[in-house]
């Protein structure tokens, strides 16, 4: 970490979407926001074409946050996209794999959210449900999108042993959900450590890393209500100071 910061540097990653005839890059503040209340010194990272980037960026940072967003594309892990699929950004699919494998490279500490923990597991060879309802005809809701963010939406069970369980200090644990994509098989070197009544894979870890968490629900957005949700930030944080 630079002498010269009191915080560790947090690089959190952005969409871009189109708002009339302008293009934005933008995060919710409330990354950003968990980020400082955690300790940390946010860095909002664009999507960049230039992959040879994500190695300089990965030198500066002290740990990164994979944000939510648009579906991968299933290019990316060599699926026929199904008419479930909603949008997509293969440049920000492949932007943040290259940072994220950069900043593993260096074992920088890294949380992925909803979108993200689906981007860890694809880096690392896996796959995804592109819809978890057509795929595997399960019944549970996991997308209430008509709900504010910070709406408790099912609970999830957390392996014991885990970094997940060693955070929240609770094997059952009630959290948001805004996801009807989820990871399938499991890529490399990674661990199922939370999931949901219906089977969906509400977390991943690599318990060979310093830090590698991936988890399905919006934590983000849950202190606001409970800061206890606040602990996975100051985990990410601590463990990068
Ligand atoms: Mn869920």
């Amino acid at each position: 970490m630079n002498t010269e910061r009191t915080r560790p540097l947090v690089g959190i990653t952005l969409f871009s979407g189109r708002e009339g005839h302008k293009v934005y890059t933008k995060v919710q503040y409330n990354y950003v926001q968990s980020v400082l209340d955690a300790g940390g010194l946010p860095w909002l990272i664009p999507t960049v074409a230039d992959h040879a980037q994500a190695t300089a960026y990965a030198a500066e940072l002290d740990a990164l946050v994979l944000t939510g967003g648009e579906d991968l594309n299933p290019l990316t892990y060599n699926t026929e996209p199904r008419v479930e699929l909603g949008l997509t950004d293969l440049n920000r699919d492949r932007w943040e794999m290259a940072l994220l494998e950069a900043c593993d490279a260096r074992d920088l500490p890294i949380l992925g959210i909803c979108r993200g923990v689906q981007v860890m597991n694809v880096a690392r060879g896996g796959t995804l449900y592109q819809d978890i309802h057509a795929e595997t005809g399960s019944t549970m809701g996991h997308a209430p999108i008509q709900n504010p963010m910070e709406s408790l939406h099912h609970r999830i069970s957390i392996d014991e042993g885990s970094l997940l369980r060693r955070i929240f200090e609770t094997g059952d644990l009630v959290v948001n959900s805004f996801h009807h994509q989820a990871v399938r098989d499991i890529g490399n070197g990674l661990v199922v450590t939370a999931r949901a009544a219906d089977g969906t894979i509400e977390a991943l870890e690599d318990g060979d890393r310093r830090f590698y968490l991936g988890v399905q629900f919006h934590a983000e957005a849950l202190p606001p209500i409970d800061a206890s949700y606040l602990r996975i930030f100051s985990a990410l944080v601590d463990a990068a100071r």
